[in-house]
């Protein structure tokens, strides 16, 4: 529907969604199934390298729930067996997918996952805007949300009744409307990417995890022979422009029993680099017409590899819950606000008990301040 207002046109819709990475894609799939309409404004073009790769099996019910699992199909992710970790003892452990009910698991090209969800929610009917600038969001003393974008060169103005923030660990939007986040730590990853060695070794199909004395490995083999291996450890450990080095990097690799043999280290195609990867939550999740959902609302420790599943799982959970709002059923967004709170005291009670397992190294910060 559009009207307009000082010269220009505004779009109505019913649900404005800013970022369309995993959980913005998935709520306004789910919400278009629905039956509303919606307006993504996403920042990038998907022109970057996204980091968390790894899916477990169960992401196919959500796929299919969405009705996109045989596009999922179509591109191609590699599939992976399992998991191997050297977690609390120096040997291999094996978490096969064998007998998993759901199949094999799947390492994503992260890009053309995220690039593929957005896309399937054009398809579905939802107005997409990449590269999309927010200018102004503003809300009307109706309750309205009104929002500039600037996209391609133009404005854009819109009206909606509600408004979801899915931008991501940044939050932005919750955050400018007085929501505050907590860090429960300081997790950092730094990662960098090889080409994958020629070959079948016992890590083939396989991630690997692997603890050391300031935190822990994960590598894991990409679509298009890349393997990605990430350094987890904390922001002040890692910091001190000694340490944040690529040297400081190569010597972790180095003292790895297992990481350091899954790739050639001189073949490294960028520097690592370092990403947010602690564990936060925002408060409040949600307003009288506005809610968070994916890392917006709770980022988890990679550790947990549930990140996308997660995020996907809280924008189809947000539609349901907009959706009871729209209908008139009584704490519908309190019932969301809820199930987050819940998810989020159970992670923690599964990551303060990952954590535990590990207690080699007694006198290390990082692991003294997770045991
Ligand atoms: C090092 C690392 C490893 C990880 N490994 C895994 C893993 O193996 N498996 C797993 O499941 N998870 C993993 N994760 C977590 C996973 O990547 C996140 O949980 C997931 O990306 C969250 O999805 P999201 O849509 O909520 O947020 P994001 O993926 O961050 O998407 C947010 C989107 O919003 C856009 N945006 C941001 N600000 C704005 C704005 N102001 N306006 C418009 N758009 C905006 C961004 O461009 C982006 O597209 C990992 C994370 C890290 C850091």
């Amino acid at each position: 529907m559009l009207k307009v207002h000082d010269g220009k046109t505004v779009k109505r819709v019913d649900i404005a969604i800013a970022g369309g990475g995993p959980a913005g894609a998935s709520a306004a799939i789910s919400l278009s199934q629905k039956g509303y309409s919606v307006a993504v404004m996403e920042k990038s073009r998907f022109e970057n390298i996204r980091y968390g790769e790894t899916l477990a099996p169960k992401i196919r019910h959500l796929l299919m729930d969405l009705g996109i699992w045989k596009r999922f199909l179509d591109d191609n992710h590699l599939k992976s067996n399992g998991i191997q970790s050297a977690w609390g003892r120096e040997e291999l452990f094996e978490n096969d997918f064998l007998l998993n009910p759901y199949g094999n698991g799947w390492n994503l090209d992260r890009v053309r996952f995220d690039a593929m969800l957005l896309d399937e929610a054009q398809k579905k009917g939802a107005l997409v805007f990449r590269g999309a600038a927010w200018e102004e969001c503003s809300q009307s003393g109706a309750g309205e949300w009104n929002i500039a974008i600037q996209c391609d060169g133009a404005q854009h103005r819109f009206q909606s009744r509600f408004l979801i923030d899915a931008t991501g660990r940044s939050s932005s939007i919750a955050k400018s409307m007085g929501a505050r986040r907590i860090h429960c730590d300081q997790l950092i990853g730094v990662a960098a990417f090889f080409p994958t060695p020629g070959g079948t070794t016992s890590h083939t199909g396989y991630t690997l995890i692997e603890s050391e004395e300031n935190g822990w490995w994960y590598s894991a083999e990409l679509p298009q022979s890349e393997t990605v291996a990430v350094f987890m450890t904390d922001g002040d450990l890692y910091a001190g422009s000694k340490k944040r080095s690529p040297g400081f990097w190569r010597e972790r690799l180095a003292s790895s029993v297992f990481t350091k043999n899954r790739f050639e280290l001189p073949k490294m195609t960028a520097n690592p680099r370092a990403v947010a990867a602690n564990t936060s939550i925002i408060h409040p999740v949600a307003g009288a017409d506005w809610l968070a959902v994916g890392d917006a609302a709770l980022s988890l420790d990679p550790l947990s590899s549930q990140g996308i599943y997660k995020s996907m799982e809280s924008g189809i959970n947000a539609a349901k819950s907009v959706d009871g709002k729209f209908r008139g059923t009584g704490g519908a967004l309190r019932g969301y606000s809820d199930s987050i709170a819940a998810a989020f005291k159970s992670y923690l009670n599964v990551r303060r008990s990952h954590y535990k397992k590990v207690n080699r190294w007694p006198e290390s910060a990082f692991w003294r301040r997770r045991s």
